[in-house]
């Protein structure tokens, strides 16, 4: 069994994850830019029913332009790290960001996302399908 933990910045919110990721996508939104403060977004995907989450955390609702797509972010109320999120289109899914493993050895992203809005320096894995 491959079990892995994701934490917040100050451990008080963790999860705990015993499958391997559904897929491991990059996405370069720039919802995603101001959310992380970095340029892109690196996740995860795992079944809901392969993660347990510690701790407690405060709710934050996205939604995009046109009012769909809601995503629900989990936050440290302490230290303010966003642990886990639920996708109101894919209930059955929890998406952790990848950073949160702080493991280098973490499978490489293979999907690439809203390319439309990257950076033009950012160099991505050779074999990753691009999508706009
Ligand atoms: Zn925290
Ligand atoms: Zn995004």
């Amino acid at each position: 069994m491959i079990e892995r933990i994701a934490a917040c910045s100050c451990g008080q919110l963790s999860a705990t994850v015993t499958e391997a990721p559904i897929r491991v996508s990059i996405c370069h939104c720039t919802d995603c830019q101001r959310r992380t403060g970095g340029v892109f977004a690196t996740q995860a995907r795992f079944r809901k029913d392969a993660v347990r989450i510690t701790g407690s955390s405060t709710e934050y609702i996205r939604v995009d332009d046109e009012g769909r797509k809601k995503a629900t972010f989990h936050f440290c109320p302490h230290c303010s790290a966003i642990l886990y999120w639920r996708l109101e289109a894919e209930p059955e899914m929890v998406l952790i960001p990848v950073g949160a493993f702080a493991d280098p050895g973490f499978p490489t992203p293979t999907i690439s996302v809203w390319e439309q809005d990257k950076h033009a320096w950012v160099s991505l894995p050779a074999n990753i399908k691009h999508f706009s």
